[in-house]
């Protein structure tokens, strides 16, 4: 019977699932069950107060943005939290910050501040030219502000936390941010019901211009073409434009040359990868805001691991947080290798050939050197298959690479040494306890 509703979830979940990642996705979206619409509002069951609020502070943009393009402008979300388990539920609007506090929809969220933005080498200059800029909208030469910068750096944190800082202090009237797919919808809708001349003057009257992603404009003439206009009249109104984008103006592809060359007014300034102590900085922020008191190794755990962007390091963090408060289970670091080794395994597989036979030969305290020797002695010679049988199991390499870094023996002995150490491992507990040991050794190693 509740077949529509379940229908009507998926298309809802379809929507979201192109602005949340993966992992966020899995973890706060899964567990939540539609209830009923009924009335043009929509009640969905989720498992704790918790889980509410960090929907509410974190997803609300999304899941308001799936629920208009869904229902239309009217409808609405009512939460109904499931109270231990059984179906007794209390039910709360959802709450619309953005509609509250001012009457210029600026669609800027308020947790993208430079409060709980940080610090490090990789964003110190692109951080330093927005507070400029925030501080005085128009008022500095850095007009437009461009940052640009790969996929989850902060890029539109910090050209939000422009609008919510000018906003806040008073310092301009009108704060629109908008993502240039946002901009270019908008502008088709205007031009099929012939309201393109309110679409240009709502543009053109705000004093502080934020727009992410302006990438997306590529070959979309007319839309650049508006863009251009827009660009034009706030700068000669001596407005602040700010904007972000994936790559500096130069590389734009299928953007007109007058826009990428007036992208380059102002100042452009790039984002880059943070470095572990960043990362770690970051999570331990993030962990903060949540109230959450962690051990130093799981952030360290965290941030060695992963690497490739700060949306990935939060992900993993909510996840930890959400297992934990979901399952009662305090987060350790056992619990956070658990949890996130599939993130984890990439970095895993990284570990040389090299590095095996580094640390092998270490724990049996003979010099490296032996693991590429001819000599047979005992000892030496069964250190050397253990060594082999890590590198298989460990890493991607193949039986006649791995044979090769073992002072060119030939893949059959690798195989040989591999099958020797498999039965071993069933029958000796002492070769099973070295063989642990130095796969923890290793793994240590990496944290
Ligand atoms: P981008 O727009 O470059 O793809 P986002 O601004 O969406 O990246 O950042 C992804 C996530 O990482 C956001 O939740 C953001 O708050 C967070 N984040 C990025 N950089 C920082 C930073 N320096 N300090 C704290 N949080 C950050
Ligand atoms: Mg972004």
């Amino acid at each position: 019977m509740n077949r529509q509703v379940d229908q009507l979830w998926e298309n809802i979940l379809d929507d979201i699932r192109k602005d949340v990642n993966g992992n966020s996705f899995t973890t706060w979206f899964k567990p939540i069950k539609p209830e009923k619409f009924e009335n043009n509002t929509l009640t969905i069951q989720v498992p704790s107060q918790f889980f509410y609020e960090w929907l509410e502070t974190h997803y609300s943009d999304a899941i308001k943005k799936a629920m208009i393009h869904r229902f239309g402008p009217e409808a609405k979300l009512l939460y109904s939290i499931i109270m231990d388990s059984s179906i007794q539920s209390v039910q709360l609007p959802s709450i619309n910050k953005a509609n509250r506090k001012s009457s210029f929809p600026s669609n800027i969220s308020e947790r993208f501040t430079f409060e709980n933005f940080v610090e490090g080498d990789c964003n110190k200059f692109a951080k330093a030219a927005a507070l400029s800029v925030a501080n005085s909208p128009g008022g500095t030469t850095f007009n437009p502000l461009l940052i640009y910068g790969g996929v989850g750096l902060g890029k539109t944190h910090i050209i939000q936390a422009i609008g919510n800082f000018a906003k806040f202090r008073n310092l301009v009237k009108r704060v629109l941010y908008v993502d240039s797919e946002r901009f270019t919808m908008d502008f088709i809708n205007s031009i099929q019901k012939n309201k393109t001349t309110e679409f240009s003057s709502l543009y053109r009257s705000v004093d502080l211009l934020i727009v992410d992603d302006i990438q997306f404009f590529s070959n979309k003439e007319r839309t650049q073409e508006e863009f251009f206009h827009t660009f034009n009249t706030l700068h000669n109104k001596g407005k602040q434009i700010v904007l972000s984008s994936d790559r500096p103006p130069k590389e734009m592809k299928g953007i007109e040359e007058r826009l990428t060359s007036r992208f380059q007014w102002g100042l452009v300034v790039d984002i880059q990868l943070p470095d572990l102590e960043t990362r770690q900085a970051i999570l331990q922020k993030k962990a903060e805001e949540n109230g959450l008191e962690l051990p130093g190794d799981i952030f360290e755990f965290i941030a060695t691991n992963i690497t490739s962007n700060i949306r990935e390091l939060e992900g993993a963090l909510i996840r930890l947080l959400a297992y934990s408060s979901l399952n009662g289970e305090d987060i350790t670091l056992d619990l956070a290798k658990r949890l996130l080794k599939d993130v984890c395994i990439p970095q895993m597989r990284a570990i040389s050939i090299e590095f095996i036979q580094k640390s092998t030969a270490e724990y049996f305290n003979f010099p490296d050197d032996m693991m590429r020797a001819k000599t047979r002695k005992k000892e030496i010679a069964q250190a050397r298959q253990i060594a082999m049988y890590l590198c298989k199991t460990i890493t991607d390499n193949s039986l006649k690479t791995i044979g090769l870094h073992f002072g060119g023996r030939d893949h059959t002995t690798v195989i040989h040494a591999i099958s020797c150490i498999e039965k071993l491992i069933k029958k000796d507990s002492k070769i099973r306890d070295h063989v642990d040991a130095i796969k923890n050794k290793i793994e240590i190693a990496q944290l």
